[in-house]
């Protein structure tokens, strides 16, 4: 493959241990005369992060839990590899601004990716945005931090990147009519919502057609992900709440639509692969091998399209409303929605708790102040608060019931 037109890159890859981390490293490895994994880093598993930094050699390694690192330096020495080891979130914040990497992989789960994202934001980096809560939690803030740095962000998420294909940019302007989501419908498509009281953890991680980490795996079972997939797009394409849509698609082969005024809709269609949306991150303007086939349209047969049940997936419509509303409501949506799942995760609550709880921490902080980073971090932290309160009710209650 010829990769002579493709720019040198030396990439930061944040949340290497994880879905896309890995995606982007197997597409680093492909080009290893223009791409080079500069800095990796992860959340608390250092053995995983060592391995990699074995196949990679990354100039810098960075765990972010701050008492793994003599673990880290110790392992990285005793493999006999130059990589520098670090911990916690500054030290991530400052290697990601420096001159370690000049393109970021922003694919650290959860909130705590807005750190390290507003970093690549404010240093200029080319930014491959796949951590979208940062985007729910502070998009106008991370979008206002790039543009005054000339940050490229290039979204990753698959709808979003493909939007991005279909407008050949992050502009939407007045020529867009609408731009419509796809949606899988996760593994409970078509089910109602009394059948879905008693579903398992097992059965909600199990997607259809993604291979995903466990979070974004369970909000795509509640349709949370499709929700903060339309506050993310808002942000991105800077388009209101009256140009977006959703569309559910099952075969998971339309990545996304877009409408113009004329009455064209263009889309982009591939197998689902995050491979070919990093490839475009890497790439763009250019295309570069990403190991992905190419779609058999005949060998796929029909492609089905359905309007989303509100009613059984209700995280979809709180979603829609929290846009609507704007101000702390989206950061209070994410920080509700991340610590319910990570209690169902633990087995602490059941699926429906996840949008009950999310909507009864939106009734109750969705007016918090928002004007500064510092207010949406307050509202985050408000609405953790209110989250870990209303589970340990609710399983007290349930175990004096048992
Ligand atoms: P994952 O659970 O597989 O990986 C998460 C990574 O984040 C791991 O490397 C983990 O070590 C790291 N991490 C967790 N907490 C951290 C912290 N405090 N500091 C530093 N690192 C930390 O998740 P994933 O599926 O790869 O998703 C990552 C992000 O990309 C999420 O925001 C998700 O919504 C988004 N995304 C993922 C996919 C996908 O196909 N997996 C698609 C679209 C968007
Ligand atoms: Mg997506």
């Amino acid at each position: 493959m010829d990769t002579t037109t493709l720019p040198s890159r030396n990439v930061a890859v944040l949340g290497a241990t994880g879905s896309i981390g890995s995606s982007a490293l197997d597409l680093i490895a492909r080009h290893p005369g223009r791409l080079r994994a500069t800095v990796l880093a992860a959340g608390s598993n250092v053995a995983a992060l060592v391995a990699l930094c074995r196949s990679h050699r990354p100039e810098h390694a960075v765990i972010a839990d701050q008492a793994c690192f003599t673990q880290l330096r110790d392992a990285l020495a005793e493999a006999g590899l130059a990589t520098q080891a670090h911990a916690g979130s500054a030290a991530l914040d400052a290697l990601v601004a420096g001159d370690a990497c000049d393109t970021v992989v922003a694919a650290i789960v959860g909130a705590a990716g807005l750190s390290s994202t507003l970093a690549a934001a404010g240093a200029g980096k080319r930014l491959l945005l796949a951590n979208k809560e940062s985007l729910v939690l502070a998009g106008a803030l991370v979008i206002a931090v790039a543009e005054a740095s000339g940050a490229q962000i290039v979204p990753i998420d698959s709808e979003h990147n493909a939007v991005f294909q279909c407008l050949g940019s992050r502009q939407a302007g007045a020529q867009v009519r609408r731009i419509v989501l796809t949606a899988s419908g996760g593994p409970f498509r078509g089910r109602s919502r009394a059948s879905l009281e008693t579903v398992t953890v097992a059965q909600a991680v199990a997607h259809p057609k993604w291979s995903m980490g466990p979070k974004i795996s369970v909000d795509s079972a509640t349709l949370m992900n499709k929700g903060l997939e339309l506050i993310e797009a808002a942000h991105l394409f800077n388009v209101g709440r009256e140009r977006l849509d959703v569309l559910v698609h099952p075969q998971s082969l339309v990545h996304s639509l877009v409408e113009f005024i004329d009455g064209s809709t263009l889309a982009q269609l591939g197998l689902p692969d995050m491979r070919t949306a990093l490839s475009v991150g890497l790439g763009w303007p250019q295309r570069i091998d990403s190991g992905v086939a190419g779609l058999d349209l005949l060998r796929h047969g029909t492609l089905e399209f359905e309007a989303p049940d509100l009613d059984a997936f209700p995280c979809l419509r709180l979603a829609w409303s929290a846009l609507e509303s704007g101000g702390a409501a989206p950061a209070v949506l994410n920080a509700a929605n991340e610590t319910a799942v990570s209690a169902f995760l633990q087995g602490k609550i059941g699926f429906l708790a996840i949008p009950a709880l999310v909507e009864d921490a939106l009734a109750a902080h969705a007016h918090a102040p928002a004007g500064s980073l510092e207010a949406l971090l307050a509202a985050d932290g408000l609405a953790r608060h209110f989250s870990q309160g209303w589970i340990h009710r609710t399983t007290t209650g349930q175990a004096r019931s048992a």
